[in-house]
């Protein structure tokens, strides 16, 4: 089932905070329900507030790219923002913006429940650990209240120096292996004939 309309009617009722106001488009986020993975990157630029879709200008059209190399599409996966609304000029999402927005992001993890969580860029990952860099912790996988979090470069980056390129690309596959790993691990479980029935006398 697609999220897309998920939370999109509160979204667009929103007045939380200024950007709400001038927005030209919400940005809810787009794709299925049943996402094994969950990418979140900043906040809508110009053409995703023109379009009301997220990762549509040319940030998205590598991160289109990136996906394609590990054999997704956005099809198969979710892609929202920490913010729903474009801040004026680009300019960093704020404090305050951050707090009356994230409920709607916090919403949308519960009802996907991913295996994974893939943050694009500083501001994600420091939405769910404040204290660490990116340069220090892209590529691992960390633990955040048994959520896995995977930290990678902001496609954008990778638009403006090459080097972030090559370790987009590489942290990609290492998150596609992650996937493969946990889809093996929950069919083992479902196949299981034993914890079928533990999870039929839990009930
Ligand atoms: N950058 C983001 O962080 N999000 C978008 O949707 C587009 C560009």
């Amino acid at each position: 089932m697609n999220v897309t309309q998920y939370l999109a009617e509160e979204i667009n009722n929103c007045r939380k905070c200024s950007l709400g106001f001038e927005r030209t488009n919400t940005v809810p986020g787009e794709g299925l329900y049943s996402a094994s993975v969950v990418f979140i990157g900043e906040a809508p630029g110009y053409n995703e507030d023109l379009q009301g879709r997220p990762f549509v200008g040319a940030a998205g059209r590598l991160f289109d790219n990136l996906l394609l190399q590990v054999g997704l599409n956005r099809q198969d996966v979710f892609i929202t923002n920490i913010l729903k609304c474009r801040p004026p000029n680009n300019r960093d999402p704020l404090p305050a913006e951050i707090k009356a927005c994230t409920p709607f992001l916090e919403k949308q993890i519960q009802k996907i429940q991913p295996n994974i969580i893939v943050t694009l860029g500083r501001f994600s990952l420091s939405y769910f650990f404040p204290t660490l860099q990116i340069g220090k912790v892209r590529g691992k996988l960390l633990k955040w209240n048994n959520q896995y979090i995977y930290p990678v470069y902001h496609p954008a980056a990778a638009l403006r120096n090459t080097k972030f390129y090559d370790l987009l690309k590489n942290d990609f596959k290492q998150m596609k292996q992650f996937l493969e790993e946990k889809s093996a691990e929950t069919s083992a479980i479902t196949d299981n004939p034993e914890s079928i029935q533990l999870s039929f006398f839990d009930d």
